[in-house]
């Protein structure tokens, strides 16, 4: 079991972020948010892969009566992703939104970022602090939440940018913050989030920043996002990828069932195969995970896994020690239930015993 870290509760809309709720996964929509209709699709694609909170970037005054009807309509709550001008997340807050990111390298006038933690705590919106080691202040621009990076290492300057910003915040009598410290480097990022624990029971929004392509970006958020999780730090992930937004809540949902922090589905265990494989289990592995995402298995069952084993060396051992299995051999496999024996089933009909022993 995984001890996590004590962390004040915030919400956003229905969600509880911190104080032990359950970690939620977030993602953000890549579509213009000009484009109402376009941006409510992925916002309903993403909620039907499990999504929980969408971020929607907004990036100008003209962007305001679109993210207006988007909030209306949204299937999921929406956090708005403000840069440089803070008149945005006041406009933001007052049409909706069910949080703002602020970026303190680039809203850091102490004024504003008051009068931002003033109408925020009117409306009962939290504010995730969203440091990112790509926009650090510059050296030699003055800032009170920018740290200029003189000499300093990037962890310690995103960790003292993050702590200036709380205490505007807090000398405002304003708490109901998340905190993210994303680099797109996994061993600056996991530091980051450490020092920064030491400091403070805000929330925390983990993730790596900018992490790339799908294998290798999926790779470095689970060593990442999981290293932190598996510290017990972590209360909301967003697994950044430069593809399909549906594929970062996938990828998030694998690294928390992982660890046995939330529980989505079956867990299929399959083998790579290899030249002692007689099945085309790629195929039946594919297919299976097609079935199961359909039929919804009811998370009140509580954890289950199923084998799919490609030959006799590891996959009675397998099959026998997940809820459900199947040692394949030549055109066929012996079907397991509880570690038992239930019968040989063909090839073909490998899925369709499975689910039936479900
Ligand atoms: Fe190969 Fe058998 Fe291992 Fe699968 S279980 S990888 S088929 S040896």
């Amino acid at each position: 079991m995984i001890k996590r870290r004590k962390t004040r509760k915030v919400k956003i809309g229905d969600v509880e972020i911190g104080g032990g709720a359950p970690i939620s996964i977030q993602s953000m929509t890549k579509t213009d948010t000009k484009n109402v209709r376009a941006t409510l699709a992925e916002i309903e694609d993403l909620a039907k892969a499990g999504c929980e909170i969408v971020r929607i970037a907004v990036k100008d005054h003209a962007s305001m009566p679109p993210l207006r009807k988007i909030i209306q309509k949204s299937a999921l709550p929406v956090e708005t992703d403000i840069h440089f001008i803070p008149q945005l997340a006041l406009d933001a807050i007052g049409i909706g939104a069910a949080a703002i990111r602020l970026n303190p390298g680039n809203i850091n006038k102490e004024e504003d970022v008051k009068r931002i933690a003033k109408a925020a705590e009117r409306a009962g919106v939290p504010i995730r602090i969203g440091v990112n080691s790509g926009s650090l202040v510059p050296p030699g621009r003055k800032s009170p939440a920018g740290v200029a990076l003189k000499g300093g290492s990037i962890v310690d300057s995103m960790v003292k940018s993050a702590l200036i910003y709380t205490k505007i915040f807090e000398k405002s009598g304003f708490r109901d913050i998340m905190i993210s410290l994303k680099s797109s480097s996994v061993l600056e990022t996991i530091e980051a989030y450490r020092k920064m624990a030491g400091f403070c029971d805000y929330p925390f929004h983990l993730g790596i920043t900018a992490a790339g392509p799908l294998t290798g970006a999926t790779v470095k958020s689970a060593i990442g996002i999981g290293a932190l999780l598996l510290e017990g730090i972590g209360d909301t992930v967003r697994v950044s990828l430069t593809d399909d937004a549906v594929k970062e809540v996938e990828v998030a949902k694998d690294i928390l069932s992982s660890l046995r922090l939330r529980y989505f589905g079956p867990e299929i265990i399959s083998c790579p195969t290899c030249g002692r494989c007689q099945v085309d289990l790629t195929k039946v592995v594919r297919k299976l995970e097609q079935k199961l995402n359909a039929i919804r298995y009811p998370l009140s069952a509580g954890p289950i896994t199923i084998a799919v084993m490609g030959c006799e060396v590891n996959g009675p051992g397998e099959a026998a020690h997940a809820d459900i299995g199947i040692a394949a051999g030549r055109a066929s496999g012996i079907l397991f239930k509880k570690g038992r024996i239930v019968k040989r089933v063909k090839e073909s009909d490998f899925v369709k015993e499975i689910i039936k022993a479900l």
